[in-house]
């Protein structure tokens, strides 16, 4: 029996996601934070109390997680929804409203991925030269195709920056469809959120997630959007769809926020230690980043990427994506000037 016969089109021609783990002892390559959340004695104690509850199914609604995350975001409860991570919710927006998908590249890759996984359309336009939005051509697709569903990743990752508020808010405007906002690396951005447009524009759709501010292991991650959108999304979210202990321990971290303003502000200043070292190499090419990243290019962009690895730090190629580019995460101070510092060796 051949397996590949019984399964559909446009799943053969799909790959496994590639997130093996490349042993290394500095590891910059998945935008992590290098702090835990909920690293403190409290939470420990705290966690033992959880476990004891776990013969029970989580709470579906996830209440408690979602009213603390509607008052840090100044919105209801009843315009917010939880993922198992906002990757699941990339895949409950497209399951709801299927395609055509339209979006940026390079841009995070689960937007084609889900896309092609559940037999949707998806239609790409590159980004201009500044990696900003093509907001013209983004025009005329939306005119001649109508997407479904736009995807805009501001910050955008792989790259780093944020594109022009007025280029979002024009195809927004335009737009039939929705369009996500997806603000994963909003927390280290000196620029607006686009929450507040979603009073005025009811096709707005924002994404946060707690993966890039110390919590990547929980997979928790959220839709904002117009409650209509949020009930249509429940239908297909599976009802235990985050467990018992990230809900408990996301809450957990959201109630400490010193503690996550603080680790987000150590961050953003090594980012920008970061950005100023790299961008006074000599063949280094830095583009300046909103996130927890720095995406760059060098000559040979594998060799250094091996070279790195073999030095036990790893990064991420961006081979495929952007030819030579490479993106480094920002990683504790001590992290940060190892890798500046071999990375000086090398070139
Ligand atoms: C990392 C990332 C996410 C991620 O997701 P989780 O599933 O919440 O871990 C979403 N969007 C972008 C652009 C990302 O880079």
């Amino acid at each position: 029996m051949d397996i590949k016969k019984l399964v559909k089109p446009n799943i053969r021609s799909l790959r496994a996601y590639q997130a093996e783990e490349i042993p290394c002892r500095i590891k910059l390559d998945a935008n992590e934070s290098p702090y835990s959340a909920v690293s403190g004695q409290r939470s420990a104690i705290s966690f033992q109390k959880h476990l004891q509850a776990l013969n029970r199914y989580p709470d579906p609604q996830a209440a408690s997680l979602r009213k603390l995350m509607a008052k840090e975001l100044q919105v209801t409860p009843q315009n917010i929804l939880h993922g198992n991570g906002s990757d699941e919710l990339i895949y409950n927006l497209i399951a709801v409203f299927g395609g055509p998908v339209l979006y940026p590249v390079p841009t995070f890759s689960m937007y084609g991925i889900i896309s092609q996984a559940l037999g949707e359309r998806k239609i790409e336009i590159p980004l201009d030269d500044r990696f900003d939005l093509d907001a013209s051509g983004f025009i005329k697709t939306i005119k001649r195709r109508n997407p479904k569903l736009i995807f805009l990743s501001s910050p955008n990752n792989p790259t780093g920056n944020c594109f022009s508020e007025d280029r979002i808010l024009k195809i927004i405007r335009q737009s039939k469809g929705l369009v996500i906002v997806d603000e994963a690396y909003q927390p280290f951005s000196e620029k607006m959120s686009f929450i507040p447009f979603m009073k005025k524009h009811k096709n707005l759709v924002i994404l946060r997630t707690l993966s890039k501010i110390g919590l990547a292991g929980l997979r928790v991650g959220f839709v904002i959007a117009d409650a209509d959108i949020i009930n249509e999304l429940n239908k297909v979210r599976l009802p235990f769809n985050v467990n018992s202990l990230s809900q408990k321990v996301a809450s957990e971290a959201l109630q400490n926020k010193k503690q996550l303003r603080s680790d987000i502000r150590l961050i953003i200043s090594e980012r920008k230690r970061l950005f100023k070292e790299l961008a006074g190499m000599a063949g280094v090419v830095t583009y300046p980043s909103d996130a927890n990243f720095i995406f760059f290019k060098v000559d040979n962009g594998e060799r250094i990427y091996r070279n790195l690895l073999q030095k036990g730090i790893l990064i991420r190629s961006m081979k495929g994506v952007a030819d030579g580019c490479l993106r480094v995460t920002v990683g504790t101070p001590k992290e940060n000037a190892a890798f500046l510092r071999i990375l000086k060796q090398i070139l």
